[in-house]
């Protein structure tokens, strides 16, 4: 009888350890959005992908698991590399919203691996190949940043804008803070690169964000034409 129960027990525990393991995965994704103009400014050598020149528009960068503590997960599994047949459907949307700019050009198809292989396999406990790439699209979709931007009076136009007005016109729209990654442009202004918005392991809200990358942008920073 107390072997049943001392088993029982050990089993219950070993089960809640399990779940454990499982559900600490990861604490939160960072969805990482590029403009283009700036990619191609900071590294000088961009080169448009072989189908074409991305529209005027933020493009993604990436959907990475991370933890509370500012570290995160990488290459969590080689034994599921990116499949593109898993896919198919998407390719079009990727095309248009994750366009790959590093030289040569490419298809993207290089890039969407990479982005998987490093960060997509850290949240397979929650995401398929499918669904991590399809939440990655529909949340561009539905977070809107150029349109809340330009809503803003916020454009991409060479012109300078308070990093404040460009959180707040975010924050404003989304409920929760952005963080805004600059570079440095040629002359030594601070200029706009990406923007950040966590969401939560689950991938269906908008979070604050728990730690922030580190790095600053100046409290006036240019918004590039592409
Ligand atoms: P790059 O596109 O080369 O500018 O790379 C972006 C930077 O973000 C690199 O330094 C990466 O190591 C870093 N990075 C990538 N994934 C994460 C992550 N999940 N959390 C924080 N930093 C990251
Ligand atoms: P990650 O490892 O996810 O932090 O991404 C960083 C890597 O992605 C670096 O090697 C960057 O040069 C590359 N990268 C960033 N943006 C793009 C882009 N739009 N097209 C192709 N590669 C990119």
């Amino acid at each position: 009888m107390e072997v049943k129960l001392n088993l029982l027990i050990f089993s219950t525990v070993l089960q809640c350890l399990l779940v454990l393991c499982v559900a600490q995965d990861f604490d939160f994704f960072y969805f990482v959005q590029q403009w283009p103009g700036t990619y191609c400014d900071t590294d000088q050598s961009c080169c448009y992908p072989t189908y074409g020149k991305p529209a005027s528009d933020f493009g993604i960068h990436g959907l990475w698991p991370n933890y509370n503590d500012g570290s995160y997960p990488f290459n969590c599994d080689s034994s599921n590399p990116f499949d593109e047949s898993q896919i198919s459907d998407l390719v079009s949307r990727m095309q248009e919203h994750w366009p790959s700019l590093s030289c040569p050009s490419s298809n993207g198809t290089t890039f969407w691996s990479h982005e998987w292989n490093k960060h997509g396999t850290c949240s397979e406990s929650v995401l398929n190949q499918h669904a991590y790439f399809k939440l990655a699209l529909d949340l561009k979709d539905n977070l809107g940043i150029l349109q809340i931007l330009q809503g803003a009076g916020i454009q991409p136009d060479d012109g300078s804008y308070s990093l404040s007005s460009l959180k707040d016109a975010i924050k404003g729209e989304i409920g929760a803070t952005p963080y805004i990654e600059c570079s440095t442009d040629s002359s030594g202004n601070s200029q706009l690169y990406q923007i950040y918005v966590c969401v939560d392991t689950s991938g269906s809200n908008v979070i604050e964000c728990p730690v922030t990358p580190s790095g600053k942008c100046s409290s006036s920073i240019v918004f590039p034409s592409f």
